[in-house]
Protein backbone atom coordinates (compact mmCIF):
# COMPACT_ATOMS: atom_id res chain seq x y z
CA UNK A 1 0.00 0.00 0.00
CA UNK A 2 2.50 2.77 -1.15
CA UNK A 3 1.40 6.02 -3.20
CA UNK A 4 3.45 7.93 -4.32
CA UNK A 5 2.51 11.23 -4.45
CA UNK A 6 4.07 13.33 -7.38
CA UNK A 7 4.02 16.50 -7.05
CA UNK A 8 3.47 17.86 -10.70
CA UNK A 9 3.79 21.69 -11.44
CA UNK A 10 6.79 23.64 -10.23
CA UNK A 11 5.75 25.86 -8.47
CA UNK A 12 7.09 29.25 -8.33
CA UNK A 13 8.06 30.41 -4.95
CA UNK A 14 8.35 33.90 -5.30
CA UNK A 15 11.75 34.56 -3.08
CA UNK A 16 11.86 37.90 -1.33
CA UNK A 17 14.33 39.89 -2.50
CA UNK A 18 17.04 40.70 -0.26
CA UNK A 19 15.99 41.50 3.25
CA UNK A 20 16.41 45.14 3.11
CA UNK A 21 16.67 45.63 7.22
CA UNK A 22 16.15 49.24 7.77
CA UNK A 23 18.65 51.21 8.91
CA UNK A 24 17.65 54.68 10.59
CA UNK A 25 19.11 57.54 9.17
CA UNK A 26 21.21 59.74 11.38
CA UNK A 27 18.19 62.21 11.32
CA UNK A 28 15.11 59.69 10.04
CA UNK A 29 13.07 58.20 12.86
CA UNK A 30 14.46 56.14 15.14
CA UNK A 31 12.20 54.33 17.38
CA UNK A 32 13.98 52.67 19.79
CA UNK A 33 16.41 55.41 20.52
CA UNK A 34 14.41 58.37 19.78
CA UNK A 35 13.02 60.87 22.58
CA UNK A 36 9.64 62.95 22.08
CA UNK A 37 8.12 65.75 23.67
CA UNK A 38 5.81 64.77 25.55
CA UNK A 39 3.33 67.43 24.71
CA UNK A 40 2.87 66.79 20.71
CA UNK A 41 5.55 63.94 20.59
CA UNK A 42 7.80 65.79 18.12
CA UNK A 43 10.67 64.14 17.76
CA UNK A 44 13.41 66.31 20.29
CA UNK A 45 16.63 63.88 20.69
CA UNK A 46 17.76 60.76 20.39
CA UNK A 47 19.17 58.14 22.90
CA UNK A 48 22.39 57.75 20.87
CA UNK A 49 23.21 61.46 21.22
CA UNK A 50 22.97 60.91 25.71
CA UNK A 51 26.85 63.03 26.87
CA UNK A 52 27.79 62.17 30.34
CA UNK A 53 28.86 65.01 32.36
CA UNK A 54 31.34 64.34 35.22
CA UNK A 55 30.76 60.26 34.53
CA UNK A 56 26.67 60.75 34.35
CA UNK A 57 24.70 61.90 32.05
CA UNK A 58 21.18 62.41 34.36
CA UNK A 59 21.19 64.93 37.09
CA UNK A 60 18.59 66.10 40.02
CA UNK A 61 18.40 69.82 40.06
CA UNK A 62 17.16 72.72 42.24
CA UNK A 63 16.30 76.21 40.60
CA UNK A 64 16.28 79.43 42.80
CA UNK A 65 12.15 78.26 43.21
CA UNK A 66 13.23 75.23 44.89
CA UNK A 67 11.50 73.30 42.21
CA UNK A 68 13.54 69.77 41.41
CA UNK A 69 14.39 68.90 37.87
CA UNK A 70 15.60 65.79 37.17
CA UNK A 71 17.38 65.96 33.30
CA UNK A 72 19.10 63.94 30.79
CA UNK A 73 22.07 65.28 28.94
CA UNK A 74 22.89 65.11 25.51
CA UNK A 75 24.84 65.87 22.90
CA UNK A 76 22.40 67.43 20.60
CA UNK A 77 18.38 67.77 20.50
CA UNK A 78 17.74 68.20 16.74
CA UNK A 79 13.79 68.83 17.47
CA UNK A 80 14.39 71.94 19.87
CA UNK A 81 14.89 75.74 19.73
CA UNK A 82 16.91 77.74 21.69
CA UNK A 83 15.28 80.80 22.97
CA UNK A 84 17.35 84.03 25.19
CA UNK A 85 20.37 84.81 25.45
CA UNK A 86 22.82 82.71 27.02
CA UNK A 87 23.59 83.46 30.82
CA UNK A 88 25.93 81.70 34.06
CA UNK A 89 23.40 83.16 36.09
CA UNK A 90 22.48 79.94 39.11
CA UNK A 91 24.00 77.78 36.09
CA UNK A 92 23.63 73.95 36.96
CA UNK A 93 26.78 73.41 35.41
CA UNK A 94 29.96 75.27 36.22
CA UNK A 95 31.35 77.75 33.33
CA UNK A 96 28.04 76.51 30.85
CA UNK A 97 25.80 79.46 30.40
CA UNK A 98 22.10 78.24 30.31
CA UNK A 99 19.46 79.23 27.51
CA UNK A 100 15.57 77.67 26.90
CA UNK A 101 15.71 74.98 25.16
CA UNK A 102 11.75 74.87 23.54
CA UNK A 103 10.20 72.48 21.45
CA UNK A 104 10.56 73.72 18.22
CA UNK A 105 7.00 72.41 17.18
CA UNK A 106 4.98 73.07 20.08
CA UNK A 107 7.35 75.47 21.73
CA UNK A 108 6.74 74.19 25.24
CA UNK A 109 9.99 74.61 27.65
CA UNK A 110 11.68 71.18 27.75
CA UNK A 111 15.28 71.82 29.19
CA UNK A 112 17.91 73.59 28.62
CA UNK A 113 20.89 74.82 26.21
CA UNK A 114 24.43 75.10 27.71
CA UNK A 115 27.60 76.15 26.18
CA UNK A 116 30.81 76.67 27.61
CA UNK A 117 33.47 74.33 28.04
CA UNK A 118 31.10 71.86 26.07
CA UNK A 119 28.28 72.60 24.40
CA UNK A 120 25.02 70.41 25.40
CA UNK A 121 21.72 69.65 26.25
CA UNK A 122 19.81 68.87 29.32
CA UNK A 123 16.20 67.98 28.65
CA UNK A 124 13.71 67.55 32.05
CA UNK A 125 13.04 63.83 32.21
CA UNK A 126 8.89 64.41 32.73
CA UNK A 127 8.91 66.02 29.33
CA UNK A 128 10.38 63.77 27.24
CA UNK A 129 9.12 60.74 26.30
CA UNK A 130 10.76 57.73 24.68
CA UNK A 131 9.17 56.87 21.18
CA UNK A 132 9.50 53.08 22.10
CA UNK A 133 7.14 53.04 25.18
CA UNK A 134 4.78 54.21 22.83
CA UNK A 135 4.96 51.08 20.50
CA UNK A 136 3.31 49.18 22.94
ZN1 LIG B 1 6.32 69.62 21.51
Amino acid sequence: MSSAVEIGSTSTLTVPETEARPRPRPDGPDPVNDWLCAWCLNRVASERDRLEQQGQSEFVFKNPDGLLFHIITFARAPGCRQMGAPTLAHTWFANHAWSYCLCNRCRRHLGWFYTGPTEFVGLIRDRITRAVWMLS
